[in-house]
């Protein structure tokens, strides 16, 4: 009889964790220097895998604290090439070397991420010469890399989940994109920095959730600094981020690369969207995660 009940209750937990995605904003933030917002990078874990939808300043000591090692990360995701998604690539790459990593680091990015690539791996030529011999003796095959570069429709399969890449609008990038990502269940979609996109509308109607960037400035700071209005052009500000989950109606949406050019905090930005729409909103925070199943579940990993 017990092992009956034992036998139940796994299969009622597994189906209630079946299909499960989880996601941890390991930086909420900008080019903006902060201790507590890192600029962009999205872990996503599903099934065994682990995802990482760019790699920001300290993105490797954010998943630090999430408990994940170096050398576990071996698929990343890049929505561009601004330095802000970037900065934490080559701790990933040449430190998950140092951790032994065993396969070859898989890179999916836009046009201009193998010269990115290879160009850092050029800069770290001596430590690489160095560390690959006696003492350390470290395996140059922990070093490979597979570069994919990614198109509007690119697809990617693995596990029962799919990624997948689309369009954005982010001038004067010309390479810029957000992705879908799925299984038969649950849906997750990263707008990726981008000003208001009908693609984004197309791919996030249906969806569990959405992470949107936000960018806000009041009137006054737009009209007595013009680059502050040349900076939110390429941005999604309030109104629009509004009219974009009202047609979209995802259970729960997720405004990350927090950009305030106004000194305008996470609650005012919150408010100002909460007039425009009675969806669930909240504003991202770093080592914020969300389980996405049938009941959303939002936790901190961790205090910083
Ligand atoms: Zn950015
Ligand atoms: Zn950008």
């Amino acid at each position: 009889m017990r092992k009956f009940i034992f036998l139940l209750l796994f299969i009622v937990s597994s189906e209630i964790y079946a299909d499960i995605i989880k996601v941890t904003i390991l930086g909420s933030g900008t080019p903006r220097v902060s201790f507590e917002r890192f600029s962009q990078s999205i872990l996503i874990e599903h099934e065994q895998d682990k995802y990482l939808f760019d790699a920001g300043r300290g993105a490797l000591i954010r998943l630090y604290q999430s408990n994940i090692l170096p050398n576990e990360i071996k698929k990343i995701f890049l929505t561009h090439l601004h330095s802000d998604h970037v900065l934490g690539f080559s701790d990933i790459l040449m430190t998950g070397w140092v951790y032994h990593r065993q396969s070859p680091l898989q890179i999916y990015g836009p046009k201009g991420t193998k010269n990115f690539v290879d160009s850092i791996i050029k800069a770290y030529e001596e430590d690489i010469n160095v560390r690959s011999q006696a003492p350390e003796n470290l395996d140059i095959r922990g070093l490979q890399t597979n570069i994919d570069t990614i198109y509007d429709g690119f697809e990617y399969q693995n596990n029962g989940l799919t990624i997948e890449a689309f369009a954005v609008k982010h001038e004067p990038f010309v390479h810029a994109y957000g992705f879908k990502i799925y299984n038969k269940r649950y849906c997750v979609v990263i707008s990726g920095d981008t000003s208001y996109s009908e693609k984004v509308i197309e791919k996030s109607k249906g969806c569990d959730l959405l992470i949107h960037e936000i960018a806000h400035a009041s009137e006054h700071t737009l009209k007595k600094y013009p680059k502050a209005k040349g900076v939110i052009s390429y941005h999604t500000n309030v109104v629009e981020v509004s009219d974009i989950i009202n047609k979209t109606r995802p259970r729960l949406t997720i405004l990350n690369h927090v950009l305030s050019l106004d000194g305008s905090s996470d609650d005012d930005i919150l408010n100002a969207i909460k007039q425009n729409t009675e969806h669930d909103v909240l504003i991202a925070k770093d080592l914020m995660t969300i389980d996405v199943k049938d009941d959303i579940y939002i936790y901190k990993q961790k205090n910083l």
